[in-house]
């Protein structure tokens, strides 16, 4: 049984904590200042989060043939000003919880809130390839820090959403995008594959697995060694980057919290939002939907100031 939420007791015991700024974590932000609530934001890395990687997103309503990623990030990142959120970019090491309290910890203060959103998203898996480490540099796996330079030739291993995506934003920099897929099966969207395949400077590398990825001998790009039916071969680019999946974001609850977290969900104190909790319906609309709906679940019993209303401001209608 989970004890009522006491007065607060310390100066820095915040309504509401919200762990990651990527949609789902913005959008629950936004939803709390709207109803009063000061937020708690904390982004380990870009607000935003995985969005800063989308080449085109084609399904946020509002945005007729699409808006990208980076732009929508953009207006994201300009109506958390608007409204006067504030983000403490910081990584949470880890979230307990006491005396009804979730205690966020991050690597130089430990911060109080009565209610957490954790809107956490994904991390890349990674692949079980021998990487040189002259070459570990030019290995990546999101496509966000590379689409600031055009004109770099790359090769994207995947089959899926990501990979064909990444592909086509490298080809629209005036770049060049080898596809390499260890299979032979397109996991993507049909109308990205139509989009690749009709690209002249993204190419396609069915059943083709890569074995070793070293820094190449002039010092300014790599070489992967490649294995296909048809034998060993060598392909040289200036980077690589991996999307063959992703997974929740670590845990970083305490054994405690985990132990209380089934009964702090239906308690309405703590709210799992977004790609970290959405199995395969990772999209920015639905991230940002759970955040919307979990700060109005936070706001439904709060209390607020009684407006009173005047009978000679009254006018007549
Ligand atoms: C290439 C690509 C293309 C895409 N295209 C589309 C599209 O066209 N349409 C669409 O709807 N969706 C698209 N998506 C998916 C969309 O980006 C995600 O669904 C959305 O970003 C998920 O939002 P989220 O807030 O749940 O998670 P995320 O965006 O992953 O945000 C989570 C945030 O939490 C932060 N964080 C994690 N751990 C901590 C911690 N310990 N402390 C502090 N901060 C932390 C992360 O840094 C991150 O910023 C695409 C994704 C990719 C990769």
């Amino acid at each position: 049984v989970i004890p009522p939420i006491t007065s607060p007791i310390i100066d820095r015991l915040y309504e509401a904590a919200v762990i990651g700024a990527g949609p789902a974590g913005a959008a629950a932000a936004i939803q709390l200042k709207r109803y009063g609530i000061d937020p708690l934001v904390f982004e380990k890395d870009k607000v935003g989060g995985l969005l800063n990687n989308a080449n085109l997103v084609e399904n946020y309503p509002g945005f007729p043939g699409g808006i990208s990623g980076p732009e929508l990030v953009d207006r994201i990142n300009k109506q958390l000003i608007q409204v006067g959120v504030g983000v403490h970019f910081q990584k949470v090491i880890e979230v307990d919880y006491e005396h009804d309290f979730f205690v966020i910890n991050t690597a130089d203060a430990f911060w109080l809130a009565k209610r957490l959103v954790f809107a956490v998203g994904t991390e890349p898996c990674s692949i079980d390839v021998p990487i040189s480490p002259g070459a570990v540099s030019k290995v990546f796996y999101e496509v966000h820090p590379l689409i600031q330079k055009s004109g770099l030739r790359v090769m994207v291993v995947g089959a899926g959403d990501a990979a064909f995506d990444y592909a086509l934003n490298i080809a629209g920099r005036e770049g060049q995008a080898a596809i390499v897929n260890r299979g032979n099966i397109i996991k993507c969207l049909p109308l990205l594959w139509k989009r690749a395949k009709e690209c002249p400077s993204i190419s396609y590398y069915p059943n083709t697995r890569i074995l070793t990825v070293q820094e190449a001998l002039n010092g300014i790009e790599l070489t992967a060694r490649c294995e296909s039916p048809e034998g060993e071969f060598e392909m040289a680019a200036d980077y690589i980057l991996f999307a063959v999946g992703r997974n929740p974001a670590a845990n970083i609850f305490s054994g405690r919290l985990i132990a209380l977290q089934q009964g702090l969900i239906e308690a309405e104190r703590l709210f799992m939002v977004g790609d970290a909790v959405n199995g395969v319906f990772r999209q920015t609309a639905i991230a940002a939907g759970d955040g919307l709906r979990a700060a109005m679940q936070i706001c439904r019993d709060y209390e607020r100031e009684p407006v009173e209303v005047k009978l000679d401001a009254r006018r007549p209608l």
